[in-house]
């Protein structure tokens, strides 16, 4: 060992000893041919002098001078030794920390939601149960032989075969025949293709081939006089009294926004023939007795806590009658009232159904929308037409509606 040394020593003294060690600028032979002092070779990087190193030593650009190469040995695990880089690294495809920015610069980091895990000096998916893609850099379940990875559900779905004439049903969470044109499949009640219902339409109850024509709304019994139609044709807007207690000016905003927005869907339908360019006018009281407010051509909302008004949001004449939670689906429902239709479900009934002729998707007077569903669209229609044309209200003031199909398989 000590002569081991001392040959370093030794060597290092004659290697550097042209230019304080280090590296020595080349100097120019006299036909232009860079020539490196006896010991030295020109470093194609940095065009210049270094010393060459003996056999079992490294240069090192750093401190100038030949080392012996690091050992394995001396890397701290989880580290191993690569000879490339010579130096410490972690080993498969986790990264050492960063000093800037890692607390533990020394342990060993993965990437995506994978953990570092010592037995198999490796990184692995948190979950062990999953493996990783490197096509779609995450950690995906272990899909048996007769499933496939589904990025969209992030789940192992059974290999249905378009061929074969099946296709993935989430909803059912197995494959299923593809319907044919015209049909939808039916992952509630029918678990099977049936037939497509659309516009004022509802599947028949007696075969799920064809679909039945869906009724117009009820208008209530004693007539369209009571409806918050007629006012359009004596005023161009809306004169609404909102009465409510304790309400913030932003619950107040959101409570006019919705009556706005409730009114909207009822007249957006009749745009185009008529004019219906309304506005609407905002009155406030904090009374709960407003009778004295309510002229001929006024609405009245009442937004009040259950407490309060005591039963569930209604309508009686020209008032409706809401929680300050109602959402939009509750005041399209309740001026649907207003306007002059009844309800279309089955009061009383246990579980919740609509009267025969309606569905959740014909009607908001039975199911809720956002938007009127096309058995309104229908009535709203119809009934202007009854109000502003009598009996001259035919063909003419119906907007084409998704007609009822009658479809068949064979
Ligand atoms: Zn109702």
């Amino acid at each position: 060992m000590h002569f081991f040394l001392t040959t370093i020593i030794f060597f290092l003294i004659t290697s550097c000893s042209n230019n304080n060690g280090n590296s020595s600028n080349s100097e120019k032979s006299m036909d232009g041919e860079e020539t490196c002092p006896t010991g030295m070779k020109l470093d194609g990087n940095s065009k210049k002098c270094i010393s060459i190193c003996s056999n079992d030593l490294i240069y090192n650009k750093i401190t100038g001078v030949c080392e012996e190469p690091m050992k394995p040995l001396s890397c701290a695990p989880p580290l191993v030794f690569n000879t490339e880089k010579n130096g410490c690294i972690c080993p498969g495809s986790a990264v050492k920390g960063d000093p800037a920015k890692d607390q533990n610069p020394g342990s060993c980091f993965c990437s995506y939601d994978r953990v570092f895990d010592l037995k198999i000096s490796d990184c692995r998916c948190a979950n062990e149960s999953y493996v990783f893609n490197d096509q779609l850099n995450k950690c995906i379940p272990n899909c048996s032989e007769n499933q496939e990875y589904s990025a969209k559900y992030n789940e192992c779905i059974p290999l249905c075969g378009k061929k074969n004439g099946l296709v993935y049903e989430h909803s059912i969470k197995s494959c299923r025949e593809i319907c044919p044109d015209h049909f939808v499949f039916d992952a509630y009640t029918f678990k099977t293709c049936v037939a497509d219902c659309k516009g004022n339409s509802f599947l028949d109850p007696k075969s799920i081939k064809q679909c039945l024509k869906g009724y117009s709304l009820e208008v209530y019994s004693y007539g369209v006089k009571d409806s918050i139609l007629p006012l359009l044709s004596v005023q161009s807007y809306f004169y609404i009294l909102l009465v409510t207690q304790n309400s913030s000016p932003e619950e107040i905003e959101l409570f006019k926004t919705k009556i706005s927005q409730a009114l909207m869907a009822w007249l957006r339908p009749l745009r185009g023939w008529a004019s219906v360019d309304f506005k609407t006018i905002f009155e406030y009281d904090t009374s709960t007795d407003s009778s004295t407010f309510l002229g001929q051509n006024r609405i009245g909302v009442y937004v009040f806590p259950k407490e309060i008004t005591g039963n569930r949001p209604h309508a009686i004449g020209h008032s409706i009658y809401l929680y300050p939670d109602s959402d939009l689906q509750t005041y399209i429902h309740e001026f649907g009232h207003l306007f002059g239709f009844t309800d279309s479900y089955e009061k009383n009934s246990n579980p919740y159904r609509c009267k025969p002729g309606y569905t959740f998707n014909t009607t908001v007077m039975c199911g809720d929308g956002k938007e009127l569903l096309p058995a309104d669209i229908d009535s709203i229609r119809d009934l202007y037409c009854n109000i502003y044309h009598g009996n001259e209200c035919e063909t003419d003031y119906h907007l084409p509606l998704d007609p009822a199909i009658t479809v068949s398989m064979d």
